[in-house]
């Protein structure tokens, strides 16, 4: 093991607690096992899930009886928008097409950036279809339920016909646990448009990737050395943290166990760990 790991013991979590200002919290996996919140902190909820927006985590939370404001989530989708419009400036007067679900449409638009593609949802492809639409300057990739050959050839013309055409995934996970079976993630659906492009996209923004964080850090002006990270992944949340100069702690009610991180040589470890997020609520 390349650092320590510690186990996050209930007697030392107000200590613990005290470490940090703000919380980066992932969503699956963690808080919908049950979590509560942490007074006098800021908790920010951090998802690679694009097919949703921020509005449609709200109204999820509340089912779940957790209340989050629009401003505390950071999902892939938002994230997106958030770095087209800040960081790379995308101009007005240009168009994403998405590859996706609403989630992401809804998002550009809330950050005033316009959008195609999802009217090729369920669409027969057809070679007379594939009409360049010359206000496109960007694709953006994520989840999506209705891929298609379509839209993955209306992507690629876009990409390799105009090479100022910027590629953008919002994540790139290569599946997720869906109810009862993995499912393919953002990453796969994408592995089509990489393969025919023979190149890697210009960003990637979810966990564990940089662009997230900056994003995070730039919108809330985070102190990252008091920012803790918490998940149940660590080739997402927790390489998240570790990638960016911020301490991680895993909980056990996801997809990783105590055996990923305590065997000789595991390749993604964590600084802390507990078996549930559930537990910091005791404190409250
Ligand atoms: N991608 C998709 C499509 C998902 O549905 C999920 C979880 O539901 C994820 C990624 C992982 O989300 P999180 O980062 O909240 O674990
Ligand atoms: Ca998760």
């Amino acid at each position: 093991m390349s650092k320590s790991i510690k186990l996050c013991d209930i007697s030392d979590y107000e200590k613990f607690i005290d470490k940090f200002d703000t919380f980066l919290l992932d969503c699956d996996g963690v808080l919908w096992k049950g979590g509560d919140t942490l007074p006098g902190k800021k908790l920010l909820f951090v998802t690679n899930n694009s097919a949703r927006s921020r509005a449609d985590y709200v109204e999820k939370f509340k089912k779940l009886n957790i209340e989050a404001h629009e401003d505390e989530i950071f999902s892939s989708s938002y994230a997106s928008a958030y770095y087209l419009k800040n960081v790379l400036k995308f101009p007005k007067e240009k168009k994403i097409y998405i590859i996706g679900e609403s989630g992401i449409a809804d998002e550009l638009a809330s950050e005033g950036i316009r959008h195609c593609g999802l009217s090729d949802n369920d669409q027969q492809f057809k070679p007379e279809d594939i009409v360049p639409d010359p206000e496109v300057g960007a694709v953006l990739c994520g989840i999506d339920f209705h891929i298609n050959f379509k839209k993955l050839a209306k992507a690629l013309y876009y990409l390799k016909t105009n090479s100022d055409c910027i590629f953008l995934l919002t994540n790139d996970d290569a599946t997720f646990p869906a109810s009862g079976f993995i499912a393919p993630g953002a990453g796969a659906i994408s592995a089509p448009l990489i393969t025919a492009l023979n190149k890697k996209p210009d960003a990637i923004m979810g966990k564990p990737n940089k662009p997230m964080m900056d994003c995070i850090a730039q919108k809330f002006k985070l102190n990252l050395e008091r920012t803790c990270m918490i998940g149940d992944r660590l080739e997402t949340d927790i390489q998240f943290g570790n990638n960016n100069g911020v301490t991680t702690l895993l909980v056990l009610t996801g997809i990783a166990a105590e055996k990923d991180i305590l065997v000789d040589n595991a390749p993604i470890i964590p600084d802390y760990y507990m078996s549930s997020f559930g537990d910091f609520a005791k404190l409250c």
